[in-house]
């Protein structure tokens, strides 16, 4: 497979993959990833796996076309039902929203015992993956954030771990910040995550603005005043 058809932000989903693992990659969709994966000897093997027949179509092809019909197992399934328990020790998911992710991984939660990895990359929402997985004593080992085509994507990392290790020693305000705008993220603050913050500031200043006509302070108002001032503490 020709490494151009890969984007960056794939690559950056790639990166996090040890080498010699056996991952799931559950929306695989042109099944870009693993074949990617295969061609550069990091992985073992892999399953592909696809809800929607166009997408597991096209991921058959392209492993078909890559020559990894051996090793890369193309499945039509909603989200992890397409694994056998321990079949995989790392599973990628990407492109999706993190209300998505969090509901694949939740749903699926017995065929993760043996997975030591989850990198996920959502297009929104990484917030909901934070608090979940923190709960389920998935650790928050790495973040990365990058900008392509001029949109802004997360790349969050979990290992099988302790759950609670990134927050740790932080108050009720650093927490609700860190798990917003992600600890490690946080810290880095590159041109990537400031634009992304500063367009999510703006979101939230509009929807205020909207609201201010509305009689009393609602639930959704308070929400999004809180997170308002979360995210100008973060640029300031
Ligand atoms: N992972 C690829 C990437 O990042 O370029 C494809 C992302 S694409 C936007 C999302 C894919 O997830 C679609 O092909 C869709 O059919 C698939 N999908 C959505 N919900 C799914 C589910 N519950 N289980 C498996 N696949 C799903």
């Amino acid at each position: 497979m020709n490494d151009k058809l890969l984007s960056e932000r794939l690559k950056t989903v790639a990166s996090f993959v040890p080498e010699g693992s056996r991952i799931a990659d559950i929306g695989s969709d042109h099944a870009y990833l693993p074949c990617y994966l295969m061609n550069k000897q990091i992985i073992a093997s892999a399953v592909a796996g696809e809800v929607n027949e166009g997408p597991y179509q096209s991921a058959i092809n392209q492993v078909k076309r890559s020559g990894f019909t051996e090793e890369i197992a193309v499945r039509k399934g909603n989200g992890l039902e397409v694994l056998f328990p321990g079949e995989v020790d790392v599973i990628t998911i990407a492109g999706m929203g993190g209300q998505l992710i969090r509901d694949i991984l939740l749903e699926g939660q017995e065929k993760l015992t043996n997975v030591k990895r989850l990198v996920l990359q959502p297009n929104v929402a990484a917030h909901l993956l934070r608090e979940r997985l923190s709960d389920l004593n998935w650790e928050l080992v790495e973040e990365c954030i990058l900008e392509e085509d001029q949109k802004v994507y997360e790349v969050l990392v979990f290992d099988s771990g302790n759950g609670k290790r990134p927050y740790e020693g932080m108050g009720p305000k650093e927490l609700l910040k860190s798990m917003l705008v992600g600890p490690f993220l946080l810290k880095k603050q590159n041109e990537a995550f400031r634009k992304k913050w500063q367009n999510e500031l703006t979101k939230r200043e509009r929807i205020l603005m909207s609201l201010s006509n509305t009689e009393g302070v609602s639930h959704k108002e308070a929400q999004v005043r809180n997170e308002r001032d979360i995210i100008k503490e973060v640029l300031s």
